[in-house]
C-alpha cells in the first residue's frame, strides 16, 4: 500500500524555541479508495481562525501556512478532494479534524464516546479545542464501539478496509482519542495520535506528559519495546520527519 505522510498544521513552541511540530496527516490508497487519518486546518480556519488558534499562540508560533490544508496536499499528490472517500480520526480537535469541511463527500469513521465528547457539555480542559463549525455540513458518521477483538496485545475495533486497518482505543488525551493500526503490506504501522508526546520524546516530563497526552505512555513504550518491527508514529512529529517521510510504498498486501 502507499502512504503518503504530510504536516496538516505547522506548530512551534516558544520554549524550547527549538521544538518544530507539524501534525500528521496520513493519506491511504486502501481497496475502498482514498483513506485520510486526521485532517490538520481546513482551508476555512485559515480565513476565520478558531477562537483555541489564539490560545495556541500564547506558548506556541503558528505559521499558518493555507497550502498546508489536507485539500491543497491531495491535489498536490494528484487527487480531487471527492476521491477522499473516507476520514478517520484520532479525535476532533480543531487541529485533527479542522479539514473535514474540505472534504463534504467523505464518510468519517470516529469513535462513538468521541463525537459524544464533541457534541456534549465542555467538562474538561481539552474539550475547547473542538470547535463545532467543522462538522456543519453534517458529514455522514460511521461511529464505532469497543468490539471485544485485539490488535497485538491491545483492544482494538476492525475498520472496513484493505488493507487490515484498526482503531485502537487510547482515551485519555480526549474521552474518545484513539489510535489507528494500519496494514501496510509488509508490516504494520501504528499511528498513536495525540496519546503520546512529538515523536515519542523524552524529554517531556512524564507528569506534563500524561497531563497532556493521557495514561498510554508507559503502555505505548512497552508495546514498542514488545514490536520493534512496528512502526509507531505520533499525531505530533518534528518537522523534518516530513522531510524524509514523504511517502512509502511497501509490497502488496497479505
Ligand atoms: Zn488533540
Amino acid at each position: 500500500m502507499t502512504i503518503h505522510f504530510f504536516n496538516g498544521f505547522t506548530c512551534n513552541a516558544r520554549l524550547p524555541a527549538s521544538w518544530h511540530t507539524g501534525q500528521l496527516c496520513l493519506l491511504l490508497e486502501t481497496r475502498q479508495g482514498l483513506v485520510l487519518v486526521d485532517t490538520g486546518l481546513g482551508r476555512a480556519d485559515y480565513v476565520h481562525q478558531p477562537g483555541i488558534l489564539h490560545t495556541f499562540k500564547v506558548v506556541t508560533t503558528v505559521p499558518l501556512n493555507p497550502g498546508e490544508a489536507a485539500v491543497c496536499q491531495v491535489a498536490r499528490l494528484g487527487y480531487r478532494p471527492e476521491d477522499v472517500r473516507h476520514v478517520v480520526l484520532t479525535h476532533m480537535h480543531f487541529d485533527h479534524c479542522g479539514g473535514l469541511p474540505d472534504f463534504p463527500h467523505a464518510r468519517v469513521h470516529v469513535h462513538r464516546r468521541e463525537l459524544q465528547a464533541f457534541t456534549g457539555r465542555r467538562r474538561r480542559w481539552t474539550d475547547w479545542a473542538y470547535v463545532r463549525r467543522h462538522v456543519a455540513h453534517r458529514p455522514e458518521f460511521q461511529l464505532y464501539d469497543d468490539a471485544g477483538e485485539r490488535w497485538f496485545d491491545l483492544p482494538a475495533i476492525p475498520l472496513p478496509f484493505e488493507p487490515e486497518m484498526w482503531l485502537v482505543p487510547l482515551f485519555g488525551h480526549t474521552r474518545g482519542h484513539c489510535g489507528v493500526a494500519v496494514h501496510t503490506g509488509s508490516g504494520w504501522l501504528f499511528h498513536v495520535g495525540d496519546a503520546a508526546p512529538v515523536g515519542f520524546t523524552e524529554s517531556v516530563p512524564r507528569w506534563l506528559a500524561r497531563l497532556v497526552t493521557g495514561p498510554h505512555v508507559p503502555r505505548l513504550r512497552a508495546f514498542q519495546a514488545a514490536h520493534p518491527g512496528i512502526r509507531l508514529t505520533t499525531g505530533h512529529m518534528w518537522l523534518d520527519f516530513f522531510d524524509d517521510a514523504v511517502c512509502f510504498r511497501e509490497g502488496p498486501a497479505r
